[in-house]
């Protein structure tokens, strides 16, 4: 993400100094609590390890860093906006459910509720929006959007921890004086906020917060994070899988969620995001809890806001106009975050699309309909698949974008058990945004805070939980 390099760019070739500069960053990471589970006991904190973070932090350029930030409340604004304009989703996902199953089995969901009528008033928005710093032909730098994340963003808990990380490792480096420009940074305290509050909208003090988590628990921390501060204010935390969900938990007459004898007020979904979270007693669960009058957050209406393909017909001419008439600065602002993105429908557009992606395949990124990373198409991989699906209905559960090309700068990549070698890398900056609205009215908008994560320019794809990013902190100049 540099526009610059970094005033410590240099220190980063004396070996005996970084070699010892990494085993400090270590101790300090697990001293501040940016921990994480080990694979081999991914349910269990007896042995616990550092979640993986850079040596030092890495440049963001100060107007960009500004620029995502100030259009958080906008994309905080559309999501919810989309998330009840039944016409834009049945019409932006016809193509996409027709062919892939996990969309459709959620749009099956989102109809199901809509005809029974919500049970719902409160609703609670936690997205992360994520971008690159795209060099640009003239090689200027420009913020573009990865894409946006409505259900499950993580690691705003860990986040907050990496500033004073950064400080000490750039006091042992004798720059002291950059280490006093790192940021605070506690996104989890305003994911926390949000959820507090629509605990109190939703208005029974006996009501519990369920965190719907994943049967494999690595991430515990990130999330507990967040639980801790909702206990420090009095309100308890169940935390449960979708399994405990279809054994245990019924519907009142009013549709009250209850579980072991407690009634649920919100449930957060940390899991839920992808195929593999679902068999057939999880979709019920799923089925059951969006029935229910318990926040959802998501509700299942906001996660088909967050699909791939929402965000490719969002860049269609006018579409962020209709969906947004009286915002036309929020529209700009928004616009101005996107970069190329194309629909594979069948037809001619698409048909072109193909042989331009085809004929030009590092140009673009091939996603699917999934979260979580790892999934998306490059290069050659990106030539072959299109190359088989190219006159199949398949290809319209894809979407193209540009591919983004960051500027890499040299850092090192601190994981257990990892080699200590020096790396160009790329970063990619979220900002996390939380909202409430009741009924028709936004009654909180709000970004919280920041992420930066970072990789090795040779991994064209996956985040931190998929084990190719790591934690960073911006430093922004
Ligand atoms: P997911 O929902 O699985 O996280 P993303 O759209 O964020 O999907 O893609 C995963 C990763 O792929 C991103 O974190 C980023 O590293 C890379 N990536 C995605 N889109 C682009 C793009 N347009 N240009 C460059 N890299 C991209
Ligand atoms: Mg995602
Ligand atoms: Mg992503």
């Amino acid at each position: 993400m540099a526009a610059r390099p970094p005033p410590w760019e240099a220190l980063l070739r004396d070996e005996p100094l970084v070699r010892e500069a990494a085993a400090l960053a270590v101790d300090r990471a697990l001293l501040e609590g940016v921990l994480m589970r080990t694979e081999q006991e991914a349910n269990s904190s007896d042995v616990v390890s550092y979640a993986p973070f850079t040596l030092l932090p890495s440049v963001v350029p100060s107007a960009l860093f500004e620029q995502a930030y100030a259009v958080q409340q906008d994309f905080n604004l559309l999501v919810d906006t989309i998330s009840r304009n039944e016409e834009f989703l049945e019409h932006a996902l016809a193509g996409t459910i027709k062919v892939d199953d996990f969309t459709a089995q959620l749009f099956k969901i989102y109809k199901q509720v809509l005809k029974e009528g919500l049970a719902q008033s409160v609703f609670l928005g936690i997205n992360r929006s994520d971008y690159m710093v795209d060099c640009g032909a003239d090689g200027t730098p420009a913020l573009k959007q990865i894409e946006i994340n409505t259900i499950a963003a993580s690691f705003g808990g860990l986040t907050s921890r990496t500033p004073s990380l950064h400080r000490h490792v750039l006091r042992v480096l004798g720059k002291s004086e950059e280490a006093l420009k790192i940021l605070d940074n506690n996104p989890a305290k305003g994911i926390a906020l949000g959820i507090a509050k629509a605990w109190e909208l939703y208005g029974s003090d006996r009501a519990v917060v369920m965190f719907l988590v994943e049967e494999s628990q690595r991430n515990i921390f990130d999330q507990r994070c967040i639980e801790n501060e909702l206990w420090t204010r009095n309100i308890r935390v169940i935390r449960r899988r979708f399994k405990d969900v279809f054994e245990k938990a019924s519907l009142d007459h009013d549709r009250r969620l209850c579980l072991e004898g407690q009634e649920v007020a919100v449930v957060y979904y940390r899991e839920g995001y992808m195929p593999k979270n679902y068999n057939k007693q999880n979709w019920e669960a799923r089925l059951l809890i969006e029935r229910s009058k318990a926040v959802k957050c998501p509700d299942i209406a906001t996660q088909l806001a967050g699909t791939k393909k929402v965000q490719q017909e969002l860049s269609q001419p006018g579409a962020l106009e209709r969906l947004l008439p009286t915002q036309a600065e929020a529209v700009a602002r928004i616009r101005a975050t996107f970069t190329g993105l194309y629909s594979l429908d069948m037809g001619e557009e698409g048909d072109k699309m193909v042989a331009v992606a085809i004929a030009d395949p590092e140009r673009f990124v091939l996603k699917p309909q999934r979260e979580g990373g790892g999934n998306n198409l490059y290069g050659e991989e990106l030539k072959q698949l299109l190359e088989k699906i190219k006159d199949s209905p398949e290809r319209t559960s894809y979407i193209l974008m540009d591919k983004i090309k960051p500027q890499p700068s040299v850092n090192y990549l601190l994981r257990a058990h990892g080699p200590l070698k020096i790396a160009d890398c790329i970063s990619e900056l979220g900002i996390f945004g939380v909202y409430i609205r009741q009924g028709k009215d936004m009654v909180l908008n709000k970004h919280v805070g920041h992420l930066l994560r970072t990789k090795a320019v040779e991994h064209a794809d996956g985040g931190v939980a998929a084990g190719v990013a790591v934690l960073d902190t911006p430093y922004v100049i």
